[in-house]
């Protein structure tokens, strides 16, 4: 009888090898095939023995589906996905393929491996700015409506949420990103701090916070996640070459 298959998903962490779980690398070693975007499979070091099946960005469906079929022919799969696998990411995908896919696959041993998600390791790079209530939007309209996108940032804002946004912008939408902090700013103070982290864990890593005044001028691409604080949320000055602090209290003061 064959042996049965089985599929992984793979948290990789943001970047930096220290930041892969063990148990996540020994998912990876187990592997017989690996599925994923080409970058991702680029930070996975190669094996003997180890199939590679490497993909564009867009095409997470048909990852998922490719997975799903090697693992129901017996063999052992791993998915890579960059950070955590269930933000943003692969999971939800092999998961929405599971669902719509044959029967055969809902018998499948299926495992997610969580990793270090962007908006913890960029939270860690400056202090505590997640310290307190927070929600997490992505600003890519590939699966979901503008309009979504702004309601939801909108309603982020009025409940004074801790707000990081992931895929701040892309080239086809280049003026997204200064159009949500304007939408913040209409209710948010002027002193309120953001932090734009680019390549966390990476070679090229830049972590920058300014005041959401001067927020528009800064720069970022898809390797960047911004953070826009809550109304409590504080930087502390470190001096001019320092970045400074920034946390979000504990506690919230009653309100009445
Ligand atoms: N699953 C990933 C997120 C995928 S969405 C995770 O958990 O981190 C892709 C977005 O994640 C990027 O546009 C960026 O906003 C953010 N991101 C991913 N890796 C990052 C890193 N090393 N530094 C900063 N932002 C990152």
């Amino acid at each position: 009888m064959r042996a049965p298959g089985n599929l992984t998903v793979v948290g990789l962490g943001p970047g930096d090898p220290q930041w892969l779980t063990p148990a996540a690398s020994a998912a990876l070693v187990a592997a017989q095939d690996l599925v994923g975007y080409h970058a991702y499979l680029d930070r996975v070091p190669a094996m003997s023995g180890q199939q590679r099946h490497g993909f564009d960005n867009r095409s997470e469906s048909d990852r998922a589906r490719l997975a799903l079929d090697l693992a129901s022919q017996g063999r052992r799969v791993a998915v890579v996905s960059g950070g955590d696998p269930g933000v943003f990411a692969m999971a939800a995908a092999v998961f929405e393929a599971v669902d719509a896919g044959p029967l055969a696959w809902r018998a499948l041993d299926i495992r997610v491996e969580p990793g270090v998600t962007a908006m913890l390791a960029a939270a860690a790079r400056v202090g505590a700015p997640l310290g307190n209530d927070f929600c997490a939007i992505s600003l890519s309209d590939n699966l979901k409506p503008r309009a979504v996108v702004e309601q939801r940032l909108r309603a982020a804002l009025a409940g004074d949420f801790v707000i990081a946004l992931y895929n701040p912008a892309s080239l086809a939408r280049p003026g997204q990103l200064g159009a949500a902090l304007r939408i913040a700013a209409e209710v948010r103070g002027p002193e309120t701090p953001v932090i734009f982290a680019h390549a966390v864990g990476r070679p090229d890593e830049r972590v920058a916070v300014e005041c959401l005044a001067k927020a528009q001028s800064m720069a970022a691409d898809m390797a960047t996640l911004v953070v826009i604080g809550a109304s409590a949320t504080r930087s502390i000055d470190r001096g001019s070459d320092a970045i400074p602090f920034v946390y979000t209290p504990r506690s919230i003061r009653a309100r009445c």
